[in-house]
């Protein structure tokens, strides 16, 4: 971490800071930087609970850290995650269904279907956020006998998004990964239960969040023992409710700085399945690790985002797209 002084303090005031600084931080290393000086803790974590402290001091104007102090197992090199329920590491990975399963019979066939067309996992929701009350909000419980015969009928994994905490139990018992949509990015509460299920953790990227706040969302994840963690990119909505579409710019830099799989989601950013296909494909040429991609047999008649949900034939296109040469 660095501390950067204010401007023009005599000579006698900054190693007075220097002291105070270390007495808050035992064991740290200090040294001098441009403005100021660094301290390094054999343990950058545990500077949290001094750093409201150092920046109280008089003639302290700043305290800023890198993302490997702030976040150091999500940016730990090495752990690359996720060899198993999906195929990460051999290729990218299609996780792909409905937004919502909606009815036994329309998911267990698109699950089916989809499987035939080359998905490695299914999209599972039977709990769904919906930004107005009175949307549908999935099936909720009776769902899960659904998304655990699609499981046995077609093999693939399940993904399914958790909004509660309460649910994290019943759900990982069913469902091979925990989905932290970008709403819920920020719940922390709920980061710490889905840590501890057992399962994969698939945690996407709250609108207008930076690059840091995802970082440190993984990093929760991780601090409270979750093993497999996949990161996942699905835009930013604006308020004239257009909306930038994907930032692939900073899915790279969370690949590069988190050594994590990087998925994207076109379907959320896009709003139309015709841009929904189109962003797919440069998602994969930009090197996503994989897509979580809304796909259906009858789309036309998703009660759910079915507008921007593909069909059949544009997802096997998609899946059958040549790749940047993958990581
Ligand atoms: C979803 O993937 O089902 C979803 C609700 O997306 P987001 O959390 O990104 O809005
Ligand atoms: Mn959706």
């Amino acid at each position: 971490m660095k501390i950067i002084l204010q401007g023009g303090l005599p000579r006698a005031r900054r190693a007075e800071l220097a002291r105070a600084v270390a007495a808050l931080l035992p064991g740290c290393r200090m040294g001098a930087v441009p403005g100021g000086f660094s301290a390094a803790l054999p343990r950058p974590e545990k500077a949290a609970d001094a750093v409201p402290a150092i920046e109280n001091l008089p003639g302290v104007a700043a305290v800023t850290f890198t993302d490997a102090e702030l976040c150091p197992r999500a940016t730990a090199p090495g752990k690359k995650i996720f060899s198993s329920p999906l195929p990460f590491g051999r290729g990218p990975v299609f996780i792909a269904g409905p937004c919502a399963v909606e009815d036994g019979l329309s998911y267990l066939a698109s699950a089916a279907a989809l499987k035939a067309a080359g998905a490695h996992a299914l999209r599972a929701a039977i709990f769904k956020p919906r930004s107005s009350p009175y949307a549908f909000q999935g099936l909720g419980w009776p769902g899960l006998k659904i998304i655990a015969a699609a499981r046995q009928l077609t093999g693939l994994p399940l993904v399914t998004e958790t909004t509660d905490p309460r649910q994290v139990g019943r759900l990982a018992a069913v469902c091979d990964v925990l989905q932290i949509g970008a709403r819920n990015m920020r719940n922390y509460e709920l980061l710490k239960e889905a840590a501890g299920s057992g399962r994969a953790v698939l945690l996407k990227r709250a609108m207008r969040s930076t690059l840091r706040e995802w970082l440190l969302s993984a990093e929760y994840l991780l601090a409270h023992g979750a093993k497999k963690v996949a990161l996942c990119e699905r835009g930013d909505a604006s308020p004239d409710g257009r909306g930038p579409l994907l930032n692939f710019a900073l899915m790279a830099a969370a690949q590069k700085i988190s050594g994590l799989p990087v998925l994207a989601d076109p379907s959320h950013a896009a709003r139309s399945r015709e841009r929904a296909a189109v962003l797919a494909v440069q998602a994969l040429r930009a090197g996503a690790d994989g897509l979580l991609l809304e796909a259906s047999a009858e789309p036309l008649s998703s009660r759910v985002d079915g507008r921007q949900t593909v069909d059949l034939k544009t997802f096997r296109a998609i899946a059958g797209t040549p790749c940047k040469k993958h990581r």
